[in-house]
């Protein structure tokens, strides 16, 4: 007997969709921008390390906010 190991359910896809990339996701691995409120998955934000703000890269590039002093 063949066991074939399903992905994890995090890995397999979800019910969620990022706004930016498309891709699936479950709804626990959803980050929601803090400007547009749009739901993306965790590679299309960015979290500010100081405010711990989540914002996904279509706003902090229209924010420019990319102040590496
Ligand atoms: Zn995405
Ligand atoms: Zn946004």
């Amino acid at each position: 007997m063949a066991t074939k190991k399903p992905l994890p359910y995090w890995l397999d896809g979800g019910p969620e969709t990022c706004a930016l990339c498309g891709h699936t996701h479950v709804l626990q691995a959803q980050r929601r921008c803090a400007a547009c409120d749009r739901p993306n998955c965790e590679h299309c934000v960015t979290v500010n390390r100081e405010t711990g703000e989540v914002l996904c890269h279509e706003c902090l590039e229209a924010a420019g906010t990319e102040e590496n002093a």
